[in-house]
């Protein structure tokens, strides 16, 4: 979801480009781990970056070319996996430092894959659904040789969905000539999909919430909840925190923010909020993204957009957990401030990484042609969340580093481990 305005903070600029900011962890981890900083030579960039033009023939009959970017970070430990977004603002820079990101999403979830990410830079609101689906085949053939099952496995991300993977699965089985749903995941249920997949995001995060509240001796019954978005991620979560007898006082979308103390009917809001997450547009009295991740609450959660919480602004946040279920809504400086004021921060990586964890088990499905229940599922991805989440705390707490770091020392060690077996360092 994108939120005009937000994330223009430009004085904190050498830390808002995403690839930098990320070398920079990496390189600390490094440090912290006794590794040469010769490795951060495999690790700064992804392995493979393809960058792809796509003609596509609008409605008009003029023909459109789109740019699109598939990044493969590091297969080290297996095939690489992750998600195709479709957004104007994304770019080459954004599509690394997502595949790195997916790297150590992989080694935290403990799942046999390495990071990779695609973007196409459009608008999807601007395009028809011909349109779209025209561009979602492009894309396909212009990346059919370097994906596929064992190669490289794309699945959804920001304004991507089940029908889009629906299309791309189609385009690629027409492309090998034999039906070959482990190409992509994220498929509706028909084509292959898993049961919970659609809400495994949020759900990965929702557990991660969990764990934190206990760490911080914080009941859910009752805690006070603002989440930054309202799409795909952000309207689960506010599900799953009613569920659990939390109150969500806040939401917001691209065009503004509600915050209510008392709570907010998010049935309601679920009703009326159209498939980009929009709802805010039918108020009165809304507030800015900006105000709304400075109000009192226990629990804030950024499932929106990346760099939201900065040197500027993290000095007011006024949550006692923050859960990242956006990708990079917290930058370094923004960390630094959240950690010294003992605020517990529970990172991206490991808040994220419920998604890719059932586009695994919907792979592992696509291979074994035998479909889990819900249930089987869920409890899956929740046994995986809550052992990446202990270990991750653990190392956290005898390392005496934030919950970033210690996140991606588990997340690079993995990808040490695998180049090392594999004779690459
Ligand atoms: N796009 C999601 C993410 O950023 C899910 C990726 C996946 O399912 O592989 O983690």
């Amino acid at each position: 979801m994108d939120r005009s305005g937000a994330g223009d903070n430009n004085k904190e600029t050498e830390t808002l480009n995403l690839l930098t900011s990320t070398q920079v962890v990496i390189q600390d981890v490094l440090k912290r781990l006794g590794l040469p900083q010769g490795v951060f030579e495999i690790l700064k960039e992804p392995l493979r970056m393809l960058d792809v033009r796509i003609p596509v023939r609008m409605d008009d009959g003029s023909v459109k070319v789109f740019s699109g970017f598939r990044a493969q970070h590091n297969d080290s430990v297996g095939p690489t996996i992750g998600g195709i977004r479709f957004h104007p603002k994304t770019n080459s820079d954004e599509v690394k430092a997502l595949a790195m990101w997916m790297s150590m999403k992989c080694g935290i979830a403990d799942i046999p894959f390495g990071g990779g990410k695609g973007g196409i830079i459009c608008n999807p609101r601007a395009l028809s659904f011909g349109e779209l689906e025209r561009l979602s085949r492009g894309y396909v053939r212009a990346i059919s040789q370097i994906v596929g099952p064992t190669k490289d496995v794309p699945a959804p991300d920001m304004y991507t969905n089940s029908q889009i993977m629906g299309w791309m699965m189609d385009e690629y089985s027409r492309l090998r000539k034999f039906d070959s749903p482990g190409f992509i995941t994220g498929k509706p249920l028909v084509l292959g999909g898993s049961e919970g997949r659609e809400e495994a995001g949020a759900l990965g995060a929702a557990i991660c919430i969990e764990e934190a509240a206990k760490i911080k001796g914080l009941p859910l019954k009752g805690a006070r909840v603002v989440i930054q978005g309202f799409g795909n991620a952000g309207s689960f979560i506010a599900k799953f925190m009613q569920q659990s007898g939390a109150i969500v006082v806040g939401i917001s979308d691209v065009y503004g923010a509600l915050y209510n103390p008392d709570g907010l009917n998010i049935d309601y809001l679920l009703s009326r909020r159209d498939s980009f997450g929009t709802v805010t547009s039918m108020f009165d009295g809304t507030i800015t993204n900006e105000e709304l991740l400075e109000q009192e609450c226990d629990i804030l959660v950024p499932a929106a957009v990346s760099n939201q919480i900065t040197a500027l602004n993290a000095q007011n946040i006024r949550a006692k957990i923050v859960v990242e279920a956006a990708n990079g809504p917290t930058t370094i400086e923004g960390t630094r401030i959240l950690s010294e004021r003992g605020i517990l921060l529970v990172p991206d990586v490991l808040a994220g990484s419920g998604g890719v964890t059932v586009s695994y088990f919907e792979w592992v499905q696509n291979k074994q042609g035998y479909y889990w229940n819900e249930e089987e599922v869920k409890n899956k991805l929740r046994k995986k969340m809550t052992s990446a989440f202990q270990q991750v705390y653990e190392i956290s707490q005898y390392t005496n580093v934030n919950m970033r770091i210690a996140a991606y020392m588990v997340g690079v060690k993995k990808l040490i481990e695998a180049s090392q077996f594999r004779g690459w360092i």
